[in-house]
């Protein structure tokens, strides 16, 4: 492979939705050297993997910062999905149809009623429905339904086709891509950062960003500084086919979910499993899915297995992700660790980091 030496303004280590995001907010807001590395192909990772809901209601205990944050994420979704499509010509699926959380048990139902009274005195959008009318809403769902909550406002998104016209946006909007090169450190001056070392030669800049999902704590740097430690949580998904499509809302467990795709897709998820970076899906993976799935609605059962799959979602320590400017060295920004909700927080980290970043370049 042949060896590249260049420079560009902005380095972004990563080309999964959170270095595309960024990559496209930064162009967008004017910054016109932006060179994206990334050391396979776009999109192929984590993000590829997901199953694209937008829900941050339904996965709630309590009105954090955290939350906040996701809930204006989740927001920006419909302009994000809006000017992707004036870009590229490409329908990123937003479905609004919304979530619903179903009780099968008793003790379900505590924990559902809790959930909903938080959040209506809260002032947050959502509905307590009954077991029948659940039902009546989508009649594929369990005889057991005792209960369920309806989330108008947690949508979901087609993630592989956001990857697509991510991809799309930057190409036009100039970013400079570069596939299968890998950045291994960084290269400071003192506390200044001066560039990036990859496999195929050095990239002078004065900013990078580490957007490299659950292999970021793996790069190097001359200066000591506190690169974000991120583990692994593997995450399995069972895909089925439904034509026609047997729900229209996302729908919860406390223990398993379901999002129906337009074109007929029915994923089934998920796992959440620390077995280090074996991305591969497993016997008790799958066998656990479909129950918990089977649980939801009995009648997936004639439905046929057309695909299954795995991603690794990247967790820092806390669970949170890290998003911001590195203490230790002027012009390193890290925007990892999303975890279970990178999807979800790719508009809002865009919009935090390329903001972060050009005021730190003037
Ligand atoms: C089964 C499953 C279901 C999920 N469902 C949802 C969901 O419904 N909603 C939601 O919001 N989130 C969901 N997630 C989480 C979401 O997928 C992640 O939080 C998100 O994709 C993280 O994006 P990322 O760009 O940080 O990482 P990734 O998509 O993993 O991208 C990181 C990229 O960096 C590249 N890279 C790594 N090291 C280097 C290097 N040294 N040099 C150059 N490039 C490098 C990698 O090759 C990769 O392409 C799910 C995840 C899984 C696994």
């Amino acid at each position: 492979m042949a060896s590249i030496k260049g420079s560009a303004d902005v380095v972004i280590i990563g080309g999964g939705v959170i270095g595309l995001t960024i990559a496209r907010a930064l162009a967008l807001r004017g910054v016109r050297d932006v060179l994206l590395v990334e050391r396979a192909s776009l999109g192929a990772e984590a993000s590829f993997a997901a199953a694209g809901m937008l829900v941050p209601q339904a996965e709630a205990d309590a009105q954090d910062d955290f939350f906040n944050l996701t809930c204006q994420s989740r927001d920006l979704y419909p302009a994000f999905a809006e000017a992707l499509r004036e870009e590229t010509g490409i329908d990123v699926e937003l479905d609004t149809t919304g979530t619903l959380y179903l009780a099968l048990d008793d003790h379900d139902q505590e924990e559902l009623k809790a959930r909903y009274e938080w959040q209506t005195r809260a002032g947050l959008e959502v509905e307590l429905l009954s077991g029948a009318v659940a039902r009546e809403l989508e009649p594929c769902i369990s005889e057991s339904t005792v209960g369920a909550l309806l989330f108008p406002k947690d949508i979901q998104i087609e993630n592989r086709r956001l990857l697509t016209a991510l991809a799309n946006s930057v190409n036009k909007l100039g970013v400079t891509i570069i596939t299968q090169t890998t950045v291994h450190s960084l290269i400071s001056e003192g506390n200044r950062l001066t560039g990036v070392e990859t496999n195929r030669g050095v990239i002078s800049c004065s900013v990078a960003v580490i957007a490299a999902g659950t292999w970021s704590g793996f790069i190097k740097s001359s200066t000591p500084c506190k690169i974000p430690q991120i583990e692994p949580v593997r995450g399995q998904i069972v895909c089925l086919e439904a034509k026609p499509q047997l729900t229209r809302h996302v729908i919860y467990s406390p223990r398993g979910y379901l999002v129906p795709r337009q074109d007929g897709r029915l994923l089934a998820g998920s796992t959440s499993e620390s077995a280090g970076f074996a991305k591969c899906v497993t016997a008790g993976g799958i066998s656990a899915i479909l129950r918990n799935a089977l649980e939801i609605s009995p009648a997936i059962a004639d439905l046929p297995v057309v695909d299954t799959w795995a991603g690794l979602r990247p967790r820092a320590a806390d669970g949170l992700p890290v998003l911001g400017a590195c203490d230790e060295i002027d012009g390193l920004f890290f925007a990892t660790g999303h975890y279970r909700n990178g999807i979800l927080l790719a508009p809002l980290t865009g919009e935090l980091i390329s903001k972060a970043i050009v005021s730190s370049l003037r």
